[in-house]
This record gives C-alpha cells, sequence and structure tokens, in this order.
C-alpha cells in the first residue's frame, strides 16, 4: 500500500519536472534576442577597467546598456552605451576613483532593448581583476597557483612546499577544501603589497586574505629569512581561506580571537616573540581580556601584536583541552549567533572569562586567586581603618569609663 503511494509520488515528480523542463529551454531562447561577440575586458590595476564588446541582432537596437558588480557586492553598476553601426560597444571604468578589491571577481553582462521594445539580457561573464603592475611568474599543484615576480625557481618552489605543509597541518583542525583553486600572491616587500591594498581600498594588516576570492597576499623578501617566512604566512593565510570555505557566511559571526588563533597555530614556524610577549605582559598584569578580542583587535602595534600571541595560545589551550571537535563545536556555537561570552558555555560549559582565566592559571601559570587578593588589598587595608575607627573610640570609652569608676570607688 505504502509503496503504491510511494510510486505515484515518484511518478508525479517525474511528470511535473518532464513539464518544467521544456519551459526552461524556451525561456532561454526567449532571451536569445542579442549575441554578444568578441567581449573583451583590459585591466590597469588601480586606474582603469575598459570592457568592449560588439552587440548583434537580428532586429534594430534602440539602446544598450553595461551592467557590472563585484560577485559580493550587492549593487550593480549601469552604464549607457553609445553603439557604433556594426554594433561595437566600449565602456572605460576609472578604477582609481571607485575601487575594487585586489584580485576580486567582476562579473558583467549586457541589456539591450530592441525595436521590438523588449529588453533582452546577454549571460553574465566573469573576471579577475588582477594586479598587473608585476611580472608575475606562476607555479601549481593540486589547485594550489603560487605567483611571485621576485625570487629564482626555488623561491616559487618553496613556497608551494610551504602550502602543501600548511594545508596538512589545516587538515588537523578542519576540512581542506582544494575543490576551488586557491591563489598565493608573494610580493616582494610590505610597500608593494600595502600600495596594492591601498589601491584596492583595503586596509594593511601584514598578511592578507580575501577568503571568498581564495586569494592570500603576502610579502615575503626572497634571501636567507625567506623559508621561515614561507612556512609562518603561507599556511596562517590558508586558514584563513579554508576556514571561510567551511564556515561560509558564518566566517564573520566568528570572534576574532578565536579566527587569529587557529591560524596562529598552523603556522609552521612558532614566532619564538609570542612567548615572550606573554610573559611580560602577564607579569605586569597588561594581559588582553578576550570579551575586548571578540569584534576586532587594539589599533597599536605592540597590542596588536599581543592580541596574535594571546590568540595563538588560547586557542591552543582550548584544542588542548577539549581537542579539534571542540573547536568545531565552538566555531558551531559561533555560527549559530551565539554571542562571544555564551558561544563557549554552549560548546564548551564554561563561559569565555572563565576560559580566560583557567589559561592565565594553567598555560601562564598565575595564580589568579592570589592576583584577585592582591588587588583587594588596597580595600581590605582601607576596610580595616574605617572600621578600627569607631572600635578605638569604644575602647577609649570603656577605659575612661573604668577609670572613672576606679576614681569614683576610691
Ligand atoms: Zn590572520
Amino acid at each position: 500500500m505504502l509503496n503504491i503511494r510511494k510510486l505515484v509520488l515518484k511518478l508525479m515528480a517525474i511528470l511535473l519536472i518532464a513539464a518544467i523542463l521544456p519551459f526552461n529551454v524556451k525561456q532561454a531562447k526567449a532571451q536569445g534576442g542579442i549575441v554578444v561577440e568578441e567581449p573583451q575586458v583590459a585591466v590597469s590595476f588601480g586606474q582603469s577597467i575598459t570592457f568592449q564588446a560588439k552587440i548583434k541582432s537580428s532586429i534594430p537596437i534602440q539602446q544598450v546598456s553595461l551592467l557590472f558588480r563585484g560577485i559580493n557586492e550587492e549593487n550593480t553598476r549601469v552604464e549607457n552605451l553609445t553603439v557604433s553601426p556594426d554594433g561595437f560597444v566600449s565602456f572605460t571604468y576609472d578604477a582609481s576613483l571607485n575601487l575594487l578589491p585586489p584580485f576580486s571577481w567582476i562579473i558583467f553582462w549586457f541589456q539591450a532593448t530592441l525595436s521590438d521594445n523588449q529588453t533582452y539580457t546577454s549571460d553574465p561573464i566573469r573576471f579577475q581583476y588582477k594586479d598587473d603592475r608585476f611580472p608575475w611568474r606562476d607555479i601549481n599543484r593540486a589547485n594550489v597557483n603560487v605567483h611571485w615576480y621576485a625570487g629564482d625557481d626555488a623561491f616559487g618552489a618553496a613556497a608551494l612546499d610551504a602550502a602543501s605543509a600548511g594545508t596538512t597541518a589545516i587538515n588537523e583542525f578542519m576540512p581542506v577544501s582544494l575543490s576551488d583553486p586557491i591563489d598565493i600572491y608573494i610580493y616582494s616587500n610590505t610597500t608593494d603589497l600595502q600600495n596594492t591594498l591601498m589601491l584596492g581600498g583595503e586596509k594593511w594588516t601584514g598578511g592578507h586574505a580575501n577568503p571568498e576570492f581564495g586569494v592570500v597576499m603576502i610579502a615575503i623578501a626572497p634571501g636567507a629569512g625567506q623559508a621561515i617566512e614561507m612556512q609562518t604566512k603561507i599556511p596562517h593565510e590558508l586558514a584563513h581561506v579554508m576556514l571561510y570555505r567551511s564556515l561560509g557566511d558564518t566566517y564573520a559571526a566568528q570572534p576574532l580571537w578565536l579566527l587569529e588563533g587557529i591560524a596562529s597555530m598552523v603556522e609552521l614556524y612558532p614566532n619564538p616573540d609570542y612567548a615572550r610577549a606573554l610573559e611580560i605582559a602577564s607579569g605586569d598584569n597588561s594581559l588582553l581580556p578576550f570579551e575586548s578580542l571578540c569584534a576586532s583587535f587594539p589599533a597599536d602595534a605592540g597590542n596588536t601584536f599581543l592580541a596574535y600571541a594571546q590568540s595563538q595560545s588560547f586557542v591552543s589551550y582550548i584544542h588542548d583541552s577539549f581537542g579539534s571537535s571542540g573547536l568545531t563545536r565552538l566555531t558551531n556555537s559561533y555560527s549559530e549567533g551565539f554571542g562571544c561570552e555564551l558561544g563557549a558555555t554552549n560548546a564548551l560549559g564554561t563561559p569565555l572569562s572563565q576560559l580566560d582565566v583557567r589559561w592565565r592559571e594553567n598555560v601562564l601559570g598565575q595564580n589568579t586567586a592570589g592576583v584577585a587578593m592582591r588587588n583587594l588589598l588596597p580595600f581590605l587595608l582601607l576596610l580595616t581603618l574605617v572600621l578600627m575607627v569607631p572600635l578605638w573610640g569604644a575602647i577609649d570609652l570603656l577605659r575612661q569609663r573604668r577609670r572613672n569608676g576606679n576614681k569614683s570607688k576610691r
């Protein structure tokens, strides 16, 4: 009985799909009122983007517009174009006034109103807004592409090796997705990278990942220190991309200490200055509370460094205490919309502030109960004084009374 009902439902579904399919095909054909020939995009990074094409149709064209936007942008730019008799159209966009992120993906399409008063839309075309100011060289393995312009062949190969090793390290904490390509752009100095980010309207933060585009941008100078720099910066930025790929839109809902902590944890060469920074801050009681590192990191360089050092140590502590599954529960909890403090309670049974205390005790060897006592000491002294003044008065009064009593006895 149940099986027959299932069969009938299945048949109905098949019939429904069969009914929809030809309709879709017809619609697609109806949109074909225009043909876009030889579409071309010329990018001059930070300056201009020139779009060109030939718009063809069987009946006269009344009007043509170019529409384009970054794939993650919500507003579409619309430009009316002048059409030559042969259908040629061209538009140059001023990218120095209207900044677009470096290596971001842009889609464009054309809309034309023909003499039948109908508006037809072409299929969208994607292109990448690449930084073309450097003679990039490329090397790739398994969907990981390394691009560099200073340094020899060995430099590129070493960067690719650091990426592979980083991917292996990341895989211990979270799923690694290489189904979409990853592009690692290595600038030879921070000034070049800073300029690129500035021309793209983005802020400088050391390394840089645009995880939604699968793009990593870092600055590494060829030379003696290149291996260490590659083994720290490349895995770190790759981790940001993988976190984004695993978390999607909820990447932005994660506390910054957690994102940076996980990314710092996969650096293959631990930063020796992190331990020193933690020791000093712990000693002079200037550690930053993790509640203050949820939405942003401090603006000044010293405290930014301390924030990274703390995040790396704190997330490692959480990983050691709760395992990779604990970290996954934590990211899931924040993805579900829990706040910074309660997300930890929900995932690990302990609020963030309490985890902070435990980390200080277990990793930094602080005696937080002792510290709390020391902080209370001035108040306790004051309290004693406040209580002692009336007490003394009372004792004095008693003494006087006794003395008077003795006198009267005499
Ligand atoms: Zn980072």
